[in-house]
């Protein structure tokens, strides 16, 4: 469910024609929808709500402050990857007692400014960074809450890109580690072991990996209670699918239902960490036709967006809906639809049957919430775009264009060329 839908011919974000949009933006852009975002985090709340779980968002799928500021007002608290997004998180107005920090990469820096700051958890992915977490907050006089990353080895079907809960991959600590670990517990004395967490990947539509990986981690929970060792938080971290083409994904009410069972038994404070459910369709990127262009073999739209703008295409080769601004009828034609990029890896479709669109039209790539804009580039040097924040009949700029002198002030030429 999204709110990007036609009203008659023309396609609108909420109660805003994407037209009127465009024409106060420019093309490209990036048009979000609030009600969206509230919608789809509302729907997990619902579907948890027995247990009252703490949902942090995950702001790497997409971290614009009105997306931040939204999902704070709706009570949603924030999983961090980075000092960068710690600071933009506080920076919105969250709550640093609802943040979670996960990264195989924290720097003695980042480890430093979250302990200052007071986060709720640091969810720690290996034996040497929890050694280094002691030694810092030994040095700094504070115990700090961790949840150990339990990579509990299960196999989930999605990009190979975006699995992350098998032993082949960085994350988290194996289970023979985390037991080593939970045996010497005393061995940390600035560590409180607060509690487990476990994400095995990202765009999971079935529900089995999750009920999966998620009864090993209690499995181990269980043993430690045995031994006398009582947690507080169980973070089950996040990887709901949605839709872009045809997946058939879970809904958070059929999570709920899978899952509810076995995080009610464990007794703990339950953690979500949902991003491109929340974000994934709350947002479209919109791109202007440039050019047509028929090479006998294929046929190119050539638009104004490119791989730097929006590169799942590219990176993962994913797919995203694209419709026209305004509906046209009549036959369809096979196309790609490629940037001006000089990367032939610059392409947002392949093939792909679309109307017969003519020079200036406009068009938009669905589903474009998650994982878009924040992993956008300046590569040709080309400048961040706009992003568009609807709510209801209302729209403001939540980001304005990066203009050229953005894009070299941070250089020098060296005296010694001159
Ligand atoms: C990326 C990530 C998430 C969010 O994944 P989605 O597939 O967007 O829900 C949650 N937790 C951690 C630790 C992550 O790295």
């Amino acid at each position: 469910m999204h709110d990007f839908h036609y009203k008659g011919k023309e396609l609108f974000c909420e109660d805003v024609r994407i037209a009127d949009i465009v024409e106060k933006t420019g093309t490209p852009c990036y048009v979000y929808s609030h009600n969206t975002l509230v919608d789809h985090f509302t729907k997990i709340q619902r579907a948890f709500a027995d247990i009252n779980p703490l949902i942090c968002f995950a702001m790497k799928s997409n971290d614009n402050l009105a997306v931040l500021k939204t999902l704070i007002n709706a009570g949603a608290g924030f999983d961090i990857v980075s000092v960068g997004e710690l600071r933009k998180a506080l920076l919105a107005g969250a709550d640093p007692k609802k943040i979670v920090f996960a990264s195989v990469g924290k720097t003695e820096e980042e480890i430093v400014f979250a302990i200052k700051k007071g986060i709720l958890l640091f969810n720690v992915e290996s034996l040497p960074e929890l050694d280094e977490i002691n030694r810092i907050a030994g040095k700094h006089k504070k115990t700090v809450k961790v949840a150990l990353r339990i990579n509990p080895d299960v196999e989930a079907p999605t990009y190979s890109q975006v699995v992350t809960g098998t032993l082949k991959n960085k994350f988290g600590i194996d289970l023979n580690t985390a037991q080593k670990i939970m045996k010497q517990t005393k061995k940390y004395a600035h560590i409180r072991f607060s509690g487990l967490h476990v994400h095995i990947g990202s765009q999971i539509t079935t529900g089995e990996p999750f009920v999966e990986a998620i009864q090993r981690v209690i499995r181990f929970q269980e043993k430690l209670k045995k031994t006398g060792l009582e947690l507080e938080y169980l973070d089950i971290g996040g990887g709901l699918g949605i839709i872009y083409k045809d997946e058939q994904p879970q809904t958070a009410a059929r999570f709920a239902e899978n899952v509810l069972p076995l995080l009610k038994q464990t007794g703990l404070k339950i953690i979500m960490e949902p991003g491109r459910f929340i974000s994934g369709n709350a947002g479209i990127f919109v791109t202007r036709v440039l050019y047509l262009k028929d090479n006998g073999v294929k046929k190119f739209l050539i638009v104004d967006g490119g791989m730097n703008d929006l590169m799942r295409p590219t990176l993962y080769g994913s797919y995203h809906e694209i419709v026209p601004l305004i509906k046209k009828a009549g036959r369809r034609l096979k196309m790609d639809v490629v940037g001006p990029i000089c990367e032939s890896g610059d392409f947002f479709a392949k093939d792909r049957l679309l109307p017969a669109l003519k020079k200036n039209d406009l068009i938009a790539l669905l589903g474009a919430g998650a994982y878009c804009s924040v992993m956008s580039s300046n590569y040709n040097m080309r400048g961040n775009v706009p992003i568009a924040f609807v709510k209801g009949k209302k729209f403001d700029l939540s980001r304005i264009r990066q203009t050229f002198d953005d894009l070299v002030k941070d250089e020098r030429i060296p005296a010694f060329l001159n």
